[in-house]
């Protein structure tokens, strides 16, 4: 039985340009399903495509990245919400969307960064849908601060997607109701392990951001690779893979409103 879900990757991503079909066929011999994020308005359209040759299979969350925020008028970001809500019931969430210290650290772009994500926010409770948030970088500000707007903003459905943080921060995250999600990387994280332990089971997902962050560094990731967060996850809390398949697949119907076949 096939009972494993990759919440986030990006199967738009020119990585997959040469392959991208195969990549699909081969990732629904081992998944139930995936869960593509659109990071841009053309990403999340072409994401959509997907999910319709796939039905059942690909779902999609459309975002706007943080790190592509700066690029976007208001304009252009106002057209894209209102195709967003458009497309509705073709959507399962929204994301990623966030805070990227990392790669932005203008104040300027900061402060605009934030006014986006709670404007996305916004968006996602209007429409009812949960969010995937990217937060990352300076240690755990960025995700301290993503929390912070979420509870400001009343969101109540939401995956901190790669969580890279603190064991404690997961806990107070999940204390407020939310998701943590694990990347396969976690196989080359202590801290990440730390978590898969601590945090209520009722609360952990389980990702890939393919093609990125490969369990066998540098290679290109795909979603079948998701296989090892639930053998992780199954290893640190001590109970059977199978058992974890289960509740990760509940948190995922509950999470993202979809009831999955068979
Ligand atoms: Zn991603």
């Amino acid at each position: 039985m096939i009972e494993i879900i990759d919440i986030h990757c990006h199967l738009t991503f020119e990585q997959y340009d040469e392959d991208r079909e195969q990549v699909i066929e081969d990732a629904k011999k081992v998944l139930k399903c995936v869960v593509t994020s659109g990071v841009e308005p053309e990403d999340a359209k072409y994401a959509l495509e997907l999910a319709e040759m796939h039905e059942g299979f690909v779902f999609v969350t459309p975002g706007l990245h943080p790190i592509h925020v700066a690029s976007r008028t208001d304009q252009e970001i106002g057209d894209y919400e209102e195709f967003i809500s458009e497309n509705k019931r073709r959507i399962v969430g929204i994301g990623e969307i966030g805070l990227d210290y990392h790669w932005v650290r203008d104040p300027l772009k900061i402060k605009r960064m934030k006014e986006v994500l709670v404007e996305f926010l916004g968006l996602a409770k209007e429409l009812d849908l949960p969010v995937v948030l990217h937060l990352r970088g300076t240690g755990s500000e960025a995700i301290e601060d993503g929390l912070k707007i979420v509870s400001d903003e009343d969101i109540r459905k939401a995956v901190f997607h790669c969580f890279t943080g603190k064991p404690q921060l997961a806990e107070q995250i999940c204390e407020e109701g939310y998701y943590i999600s694990l990347p396969a990387s976690i196989v080359r994280s202590k801290s990440m392990r730390k978590v898969a332990r601590r945090v209520p089971i009722s609360h952990l997902l389980t990702e890939t951001d393919a093609p990125y962050l490969s369990p066998t560094e540098e290679e290109r990731n795909v979603p079948q690779h998701v296989k090892v967060v639930y053998e992780e996850i199954a290893r640190q809390r001590k109970i059977e893979v199978r058992e974890a398949e289960a509740e990760i697949e509940r948190n995922f119907e509950r999470l993202f409103g979809v009831v999955l076949r068979g």
